[in-house]
């Protein structure tokens, strides 16, 4: 057989797929062109893989966490949306965010004096900064990284934020604690008196139960809490959502457009910012108790 015959033979016989399941009765599979890193840290399984569709992978636990196609819709959507509300967010803390990605774009804003990311498994950085060097913003002089689980940080820093992000893995695992109320409580504690927490809040079509849970939990220690969304291809049921937790501001009646500088976005612009805020109706009934 010549060399073309055997090479497209050899590509046809190429068929692996990576299949995330939720609930273990709908997923979602993209075929996979390499597998580059599979191995476990002392948190959780660690996969880097390349899909024909998404481009490269990060998957904890059998999750997709980012994928190089679409996490910029998540980043500049957890970042963005608090940081053009607040009006001079200097300190800035981002639990979790292994990946980099809300560094890169909360760095992006000069106002910002220093960002902070703590993350609980050093592997998960290690890994996104040698597979994703495009994804992370660690190397920007603002940034500062801190291997740390982050609800004890939050419950022993005497530092204060302007603003607070949880850009974290499912409510499963490490991460369970940061879905807590005693976690909320923390982080408000951290909090300037006009202090904004932004955490991802699920899938409010897959998640509902936890939805409903989360939002009860931050309502409890927040004085406003709006759920906005964002459409993420890649992530369950591609309807994700956030919750905007303020002591002060309202992320509508305290948004001015004219703020909105462009920073190269790709998906965050002034008419998103007001109209992601705009909920259906079952989601609104999700949030609503
Ligand atoms: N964008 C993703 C999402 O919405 O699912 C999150 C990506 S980021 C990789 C999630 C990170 O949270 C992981 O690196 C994980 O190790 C980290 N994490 C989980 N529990 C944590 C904890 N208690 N403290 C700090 N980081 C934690």
């Amino acid at each position: 057989m010549n060399d073309i015959v055997k090479e497209e033979s050899m590509e046809s016989l190429w068929n692996m797929w990576f299949t995330e399941l939720h609930h273990q009765r709908v997923g979602l599979s993209l075929k996979v062109s390499r597998v580059l890193y599979s191995e476990y840290s002392d948190f959780q399984r660690i996969d880097v893989i390349d899909t024909e569709q998404f481009g490269r992978a990060l998957v904890l636990y059998g999750s997709i966490m980012i994928t190089e196609k679409d996490e910029f819709v998540y980043h500049e959507m957890l970042s963005h949306v608090p940081l053009h509300v607040h009006p001079k967010p200097e300190k800035v803390l981002i639990i979790g965010g292994g990946d980099g990605g809300a560094l890169r774009e909360v760095t992006k804003h000069d106002g910002v004096q220093q960002a902070t990311m703590v993350e609980i498994d050093k592997q998960v950085v290690e890994v996104c900064k040698q597979y994703f060097p495009k994804v992370g913003g660690f190397d920007h002089p603002k940034s500062r990284v801190v291997i740390d689980d982050g609800a004890a940080f939050v419950a022993n820093t005497d530092e204060k934020f302007d603003v607070i992000l949880a850009d974290t893995s499912d409510p499963i695992g490490p991460a369970e604690v940061l879905f807590q109320k005693p976690f909320y409580q923390s982080v408000y504690d951290c909090l300037n008196d006009d202090g904004i927490f932004v955490p991802q809040s699920e899938s409010p079509l897959y998640h509902q139960d936890s939805v409903t849970k989360i939002y009860r939990n931050l309502k409890s220690v927040f004085p406003i809490v709006r759920m906005y969304l964002a459409h993420i291809p890649t992530y369950p049921s591609a309807l994700w959502s956030f919750a905007f937790c303020s002591k002060k501001y309202d992320p509508l009646e305290d948004f001015y457009p004219g703020r909105v500088v462009d920073m190269g976005f790709n998906y965050y612009n002034a008419d998103i910012h007001c109209a992601c805020f705009a909920l259906p109706g079952y989601v609104k009934e999700l949030v609503s108790s």
